[in-house]
């Protein structure tokens, strides 16, 4: 049975862009501060609670609070807040689903955040921060809340500073679910990042990218994704990109299963072991996943060894 949690933070801000869809800014009571350097990395999360009323003299066998994770979308450049980007699922699996419970809350209201940044979902533990390579970021929904972190606090720190290295692919179902949309074409305009709004129920006037955001990486889209990414024909391949991925299970492994036949390697334990990857191949796709089914079932032999065909073909095993 889980316990009260003490409200240590204060809700300053919300937007609501759908009806289940909104962006989220707390500010904790207190935060640990480095006196340099940032306070946390951006791709980082921390993790957020509320407690449910309690009504006396009713029997309720729910738990009495419930905490998850969330990415934060704000650069550790904001020393004050965190912001978050955040989906009220439809058909929660928990008994207490805290996106129930925040939906109804306004600014001014209190709730719990753990204001002690967590994660290695950043740019300096996947691919390093000197690596060169175009990082392709694949967001569906609100997976795009770290890396419009990782593209503001590039921007924060030097409002110059190029991004040309960066494309972000987000993907909705409509329109109106691109959130930061403006702010991520205004970055493509000054900065140079590479932004591809994709809509997967498009409307008839829609004229962007057409369908779930890792279709930017399926093998019969190849050359309408590289012209849509700014990249010569065959040029998508790891010695050139870099991927990462945040969302949901489907998106990770769509993406993740796409890549194969260019050679891309995905980081992960199982993957790379069933795959009989060698340990000094480095690996090229690094993901953060918001749910907890398997990205790939590893005990579906025949499917594991066709994967494994695909990808050991590119790479010339
Ligand atoms: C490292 C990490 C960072 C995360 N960051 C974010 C974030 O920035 N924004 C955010 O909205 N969620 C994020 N999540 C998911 C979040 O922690 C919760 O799982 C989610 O908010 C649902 O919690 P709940 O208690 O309301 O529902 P639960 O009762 O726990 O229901 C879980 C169900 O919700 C589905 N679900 C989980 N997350 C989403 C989502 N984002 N969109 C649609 N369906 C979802 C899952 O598939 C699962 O079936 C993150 C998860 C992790 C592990």
């Amino acid at each position: 049975m889980s316990k009260l949690l003490e409200y240590n933070a204060t809700l300053v801000a919300r937007e609501d862009l759908e009806p289940t869809l909104s962006v989220f800014r707390l500010r904790p009571d207190s935060i640990e501060r480095h006196e340099s350097g940032p306070w946390f990395e951006p791709g980082q999360y921390v993790t957020i609670g509320m407690n449910r009323a309690v009504v006396e003299g009713v029997e309720d066998p729910r738990p009495l609070s419930v905490r998850r994770p969330m990415s934060i979308s704000s650069p550790p450049e904001d020393r004050d807040e965190f912001e978050f980007y955040i989906r009220r699922v439809g058909e929660p699996e928990s008994d207490l689903p805290l996106t129930h419970l925040m939906w109804p809350i306004a600014v001014g209201d209190r709730m719990y955040c753990r204001a002690v940044p967590t994660g290695h979902f950043t740019v300096e533990h996947t691919v390093g921060l000197e690596d060169r390579r175009l990082k392709l970021c694949v967001a569906a929904g609100t997976g795009l809340a770290p890396f419009v972190s990782i593209a503001r606090s590039r921007v924060r720190r030097d409002p110059k500073a190029r991004l040309d290295d960066l494309a972000i692919v987000h993907g909705a179902s409509h329109a109106t679910g691109l959130g930061y949309r403006a702010e991520l074409e205004e970055l493509a305009r000054t900065n140079g990042l590479r932004y591809i709004p994709a809509v997967s129920r498009p409307t008839a006037d829609w004229t962007g990218w057409r369908g779930r955001a890792e279709s930017i990486c399926e093998v019969a889209r190849r050359e309408e994704a590289e012209d849509a990414l700014g990249l010569s024909r065959g040029e998508l391949r790891p010695d050139r990109v870099a991927v990462l991925i945040c969302g949901l299970n489907g998106t990770i492994a769509n993406t993740v299963t796409g890549l194969l036949d260019r050679g891309f390697v995905p980081e992960n334990r199982k993957l790379r072991r069933v795959f009989e990857i060698e340990d000094e191949r480095p690996s090229t796709v690094f993901w953060e996943q918001y749910d907890n089914t398997p990205v790939i079932d590893v005990k579906d032999a025949e499917l594991v060894a066709g994967l494994r065909r695909t990808l050991h073909t590119a790479l010339g095993k």
